[in-house]
């Protein structure tokens, strides 16, 4: 049993925290937001995570797990200090590292043993190099410390079930007693271990992240060229999927991807490329097609009715993928202010989306148009003139295609998603419009 510090208790930071105190460590999680270190000490989850509350309950109860903005107490005595805090993008599309770095001085003016920071966050090539050097920089006390590389590839959706399930766990170390300390606290998991060194262990998670990005990207460009040449983006997508080198995930084409961090690592990777000197043409070919591909729907849109002015819109579907709450550079914050700008009024209908997408889009009157939340589908799709799917959630999998016929004034479908059979809604008489596939008149 170690004794672990968590900074941050976002999707990465908390997950971590709570599957370390599952397996037996004694772990603290750090926030500076009080009001979410107070919710998580009353059991409640800050975030949207199947699973996750059960277990917060569970190892608190325990007493293997407790919560605190005051990280002298958290870091002190700790064997490791995990860093799991956020490192968005800035407006040039590198990333920012100054949550990092007030992590790293806190650390550096508290540690009183010798520790391990590990820096869970995702983090440009050479930062842990940085990390290092500025922790020994501010050092307080006579203590060892070593800074150790451990990337996080859980998805939002399935954070609890990746952590305790994960493919691999990749550990980037610079010295045996730091590779040693770090196989023993993962030795409770019994998931296969990868050991590189620092920067590889960095790179391996843009590497992975931005082959995803990049295999949405190319499957959404077949897509636009199917939909020119008749050609169904879905039947060849299954065809693709027998050859085991493609695989078979990863190949809906849809409206593109979104998130916290395929939209980031995609361009920080491209950034640390361009101050190396290198093009990283993959990749800025990634970031293009997506950034298309986000209003490819409400494109048709346009295309099919003279405006929007007075529309009863119906939106189905506001994060930026099934599971999460999380909006971050979701295709409805891309689509859904266009449809304002022109007038429409919104019925927004999400699962568990809706109060985080209101702090955006306050209910009622935006601009030139207006947004209600509905708390059902039918009440989203009644009476409306036209419909679009941003989101697949298996709520709204689950609609049938009559009831599109049956609610709405016009039956008139934009599924940014695919989820429905062309022939199933050719035979409810809707009109249906999707990604890559021949369009229902
Ligand atoms: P997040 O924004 O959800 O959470 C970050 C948390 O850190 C917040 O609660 C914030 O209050 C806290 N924080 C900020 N400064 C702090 C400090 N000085 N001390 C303690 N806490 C502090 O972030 P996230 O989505 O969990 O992502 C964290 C990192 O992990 C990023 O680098 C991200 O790229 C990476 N990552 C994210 C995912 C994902 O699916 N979200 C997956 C893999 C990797």
């Amino acid at each position: 049993m170690f004794k672990i510090a968590v900074a941050g208790t976002g999707y990465v930071g908390l997950v971590a925290g709570v599957c370390f105190a599952e397996i037996g460590h004694q772990v603290t999680c750090v926030d500076i937001d009080e009001n979410k270190v107070n919710l998580m000490k009353s059991g409640i989850s800050p975030i949207y995570e199947t699973g996750l509350e059960e277990l917060m309950q569970k190892n608190y109860a325990a007493g293997r797990l407790d919560y605190t903005t005051d990280y002298r107490e958290a870091y002190r005595d700790a064997d490791a200090i995990f860093i799991g805090v956020g490192t968005p993008e800035q407006p040039d599309g590198s990333a920012n590292l100054s949550y990092i770095a007030t992590v790293v001085r806190q650390i550096a003016e508290t540690i009183e043993k010798d520790c391990l920071v590990v820096v869970k966050s995702t983090v440009p090539v050479g930062t842990n190099d940085k990390v290092e050097q500025f922790i020994q920089d501010f050092l307080v006390n006579d203590v060892k410390v070593e800074v150790a590389s451990n990337p996080e590839f859980l998805a939002q959706g399935s954070a609890v079930k990746d952590t305790l399930e994960a493919a691999r766990i990749i550990i980037g170390t610079e010295s045996k007693w730091a590779e040693e300390l770090l196989m023993k606290i993962y030795e409770p998991f019994n998931l296969p271990i990868v050991s590189v060194n620092r920067r590889s262990a960095e790179m391996i998670k843009y590497a992975s992240n931005d082959f995803l990005a990049l295999k949405i990207s190319y499957m959404n460009d077949i897509a636009n060229l199917c939909e020119l040449v008749g050609a169904d983006i879905q039947d060849v997508a299954q065809g693709m999927s027998f050859d085991e080198r493609i695989g078979s995930k990863f190949l809906n084409a849809g409206i593109g991807y979104g998130g916290s961090c395929f939209p980031k690592d995609t361009k920080a990777l491209e950034y640390l490329a361009k101050q190396h000197g290198y093009a990283l043409r993959t990749i800025k070919a990634a970031i293009d097609v997506n950034d298309d591909q986000k209003t490819m729907l409400y494109k048709k849109a346009s295309k099919r009715l003279i405006t929007f002015n007075g529309l009863k819109v119906a939106v189905l579907g506001l994060t930026f993928k099934p599971g999460t709450d999380d909006l971050r550079e979701a295709p409805s914050l891309e689509n859904v202010p266009l449809l304002l700008e022109q007038g429409a009024d919104i019925y927004a209908y999400d699962p568990v989306g809706a109060d985080n997408f209101a702090k955006v889009y306050p209910e009622g009157k935006n601009g030139r148009g207006t947004i209600t939340y509905v708390d059902n589908v039918e009440a989203a799709l009644d009476n409306a003139n036209v419909c679009f799917i941003f989101t697949e959630w298996g709520e709204i999998k689950a609609v049938a295609p009559e009831t599109y016929k049956k609610c709405m004034r016009t039956p008139l479908v934009f599924d940014g998603r695919n989820i429905y059979a062309i022939e199933a809604m050719k035979e409810a008489g809707v009109e249906y419009h999707s990604i890559g596939r021949e369009a229902v008149q």
